[in-house]
């Protein structure tokens, strides 16, 4: 089922069910992907960074990223403690590398990327939004599928 055939009672339905569960960031957004009608492997080893959900149809990929371990900019989430600092910095510097380099990679290889943070998954409404935009940007004009997927 897509999106266009999923009627409005239909979708304000899947929303209120969505709202209702409280799990893992990661398990927020399959359901909401799911219930938006896209369909997605998950942690494909072969591709650089194991995406949390892999949307081959849409050659899109999807990373669920924790703030602090991924460093999300500006969250407050992100804060790294002040004991150890040299340890958590170097750490965290590692790990924003590696994300660099996955993305480099996927990109080479023709994947689109959508990077949803921890904290944009207490937002339920706010991540249909940013998740139906794959949709959309897909199947739309051709030029906005050369674009890197910023979605703010
Ligand atoms: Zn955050």
């Amino acid at each position: 089922m897509d999106m266009d055939h999923l009627s409005k009672n239909k979708r304000s339905w899947n929303m209120s069910r969505i709202r209702s569960t409280n799990t893992k960031p990661e398990m927020i957004v399959r359901k909401v992907a799911h219930s938006l009608g896209f369909r997605y492997s998950l942690h494909r080893k072969d591709l650089p960074g194991k995406p949390d959900l892999v949307l081959k149809k849409h050659k899109t990929v999807i990373f669920v990223h924790g703030c602090f371990w991924h460093q999300h900019k500006n969250c407050k989430r992100a804060n790294v403690p002040k004991s150890n600092f040299e340890y958590w910095e170097a750490k965290l510097n590692r790990n924003i590398e590696r994300d660099k380099k996955n993305k480099r990679e996927l990109k080479k290889l023709g994947w689109k990327i959508i990077i949803i943070w921890e904290c944009e998954t207490k937002n339920t409404e706010k991540l249909i939004k940013k998740i139906s935009k794959i949709y959309y940007l897909m199947h739309s004009s051709s030029k906005s599928s050369k674009q890197p997927i910023s979605l703010k």
